[in-house]
């Protein structure tokens, strides 16, 4: 199976990926995660996309492209199949993309849009609390702390990082959709588009992603 997941924080693209991969073998293709490993690795990409990083700038499409094609042509990623997750992000990435799975004969099934209103992921998102002290992340409705500000775990008070408020939540998902309607616009002109309701349960969302996939 090869997709593409397109959802905006907090639509629980993290989760479904998981569990394609344990119940599938898909590999998971985390742009994040793999910029990470390659700048921890001090490759020669990772060092100049961490240029980039470093000066709070995006790191350019070619150095993107490369970084993922690597995985992408690796060999366990060949047989198991992928589900890319922040790749691509611009219609350029994108086309990259198709062009080197069709040299490599390998064709996308498709590019899943896991979409919900901005009002549900705003009640996931904007309940966070962390520990000022030991870090433990609680939320108002789905992990309370027992009282009321106050970390279980070692007594500290409990504080809202500046990325849960909704305001900054707001914005996020404003860019996000800036973003990425371009590629999903890109995907929806070549037929590739799948659209799955992410306000779903987990497991129904899967069996969505599993169902569109084949179809
Ligand atoms: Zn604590």
């Amino acid at each position: 199976m090869r997709l593409i997941l397109i959802g905006p924080p907090g639509v629980g693209k993290g989760t479904q990926a998981a569990m394609l991969e344990a119940r599938l073998g898909v590999r998971p293709l985390s742009s994040g995660v793999i910029f990470r490993a390659e700048i921890d690795a001090d490759t020669d990409l990772g060092r100049l996309a961490n240029s980039y990083i470093k000066r709070g700038e995006l790191v350019p499409n070619g150095v993107t492209i490369e970084m993922m094609g690597k995985r992408i042509r690796s060999e366990e990623v060949r047989k198991q199949g992928f589900v890319l997750d922040g790749f691509p992000r611009t219609v350029r990435q994108a086309e990259a993309l198709d062009a080197m799975l069709e040299e490599m004969n390998m064709p996308l099934d498709k590019a899943v849009s896991i979409e919900v209103t901005d009002e549900v992921l705003l009640q996931r998102l904007s309940g966070r609390m962390g520990c000022t002290k030991c870090g433990e992340i609680y939320h108002s409705i789905t992990k309370p702390p027992k009282r009321e500000g106050i970390c279980d775990k070692c007594n500290s008070p409990l504080f809202v990082r500046s990325d849960d408020l909704p305001e900054t939540i707001r914005e996020r998902l404003r860019v996000f959709q800036e973003n990425t309607t371009p590629v999903r616009e890109h995907y929806r002109a070549k037929g590739m588009l799948f659209v799955v309701n992410g306000a779903d349960e987990p497991e129904d969302v899967y069996s969505q992603i599993v169902n569109g996939a084949k179809g």
